[in-house]
């Protein structure tokens, strides 16, 4: 820990190692990623996945836009994160690289078949792993074969090497999971994802190398937040400058720009915000 600066938290990061850090996670909109449209800045310890329902509040709160669509990048891609867009109804075009079968060399989910009305999944042998147990904490529904069944099963060393008997855990949004795998693998979801590299990628690289956001300038996550607010608004500001010199008439950039009302400087800023939109 920073003795001079206790909220810069430890993050690791493949090619700049373990650092103190801080973290800036935003909203980007227009249908060309024109505009920021929020902007949270947390610990570096906050995990990503947990910012995603308060970086579309700030977005609704200060654009107050609707939100049809949410793209982004696998790391937001949780059971709790896409049951939450479906109860806000918005539709997640978000990769979900963290539901397939986590044991490598063990049989997974896809050599098993769901049996819906039984609430149970059936497996190669023919056998029934039943609901076992139920976490609310990681949202996930455990599965489990009958005991003493495995050991003595033909298929074991392929789907329970130990001997014990096999389980399956099933997250409690992956119905949900499912139906947004199968919209990204549409022209329409690919088409999204592209952009989100192309646009959201671009503005953090431009935040980063010509706004002075790899660094922080100030120590304490609210003066970092301060920073992460006025690099959005240079940069939303010399958007809008270079659209107004392109064209006379108010580009979608300006329109959108033209809604967002500027963060009030309250005490209430840094409280926790709603849990929905
Ligand atoms: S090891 Fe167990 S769960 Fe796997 S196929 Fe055999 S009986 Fe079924």
């Amino acid at each position: 820990m920073s003795r001079t600066d206790p909220e810069a938290t430890l993050v690791n990061r493949p090619d700049f190692g373990r650092h103190l850090a801080y973290k800036a996670h935003v909203a980007v909109g227009g249908r060309r990623g024109q505009v920021i449209t929020a902007a949270v800045a947390t610990t570096g310890a906050t995990a990503d996945e947990h910012l995603l329902a308060e970086v579309l509040w700030e977005h609704r709160r200060l654009s107050r836009l609707g939100i049809p669509e949410a793209v982004a990048d696998a790391k937001y891609g949780t059971g709790p994160n896409y049951r939450y867009l479906d109860q806000v109804g918005v539709t997640a075009f978000i990769p979900t690289t963290r539901f397939g079968n986590q044991h490598t060399g063990i049989w997974g989910r896809e050599h098993f078949t769901w049996l819906p009305a039984e609430d149970a999944y059936l497996c190669p042998a023919g056998q029934r792993l039943r609901r076992n147990s139920n976490d609310s904490g990681t949202q996930r529904i455990r599965y489990q074969a009958p005991k003493g069944i495995c050991l003595a099963c033909q298929f074991r060393s392929s789907c329970a090497p130990s001997g014990r008997a096999r389980s399956l855990d099933r997250s409690w949004a992956l119905d949900l999971v499912e139906a947004a795998q199968a919209r990204l693998a549409r022209p329409l979801g690919k088409r999204r994802l592209v952009e989100r590299k192309t646009y959201v990628e671009g503005i953090f690289g431009l935040a980063k190398e010509l706004h002075g956001l790899r660094r922080t300038r100030f120590k304490g996550r609210r003066r970092v937040q301060i920073q992460v607010w006025l690099t959005a608004a240079a940069m939303n500001i010399k958007k809008a400058a270079r659209r107004m010199a392109q064209t006379p008439r108010p580009a979608g950039a300006l329109r959108l720009l033209a809604r967002l009302s500027p963060p009030r400087p309250t005490a209430t800023w840094f409280l926790p915000r709603p849990a929905t939109i």
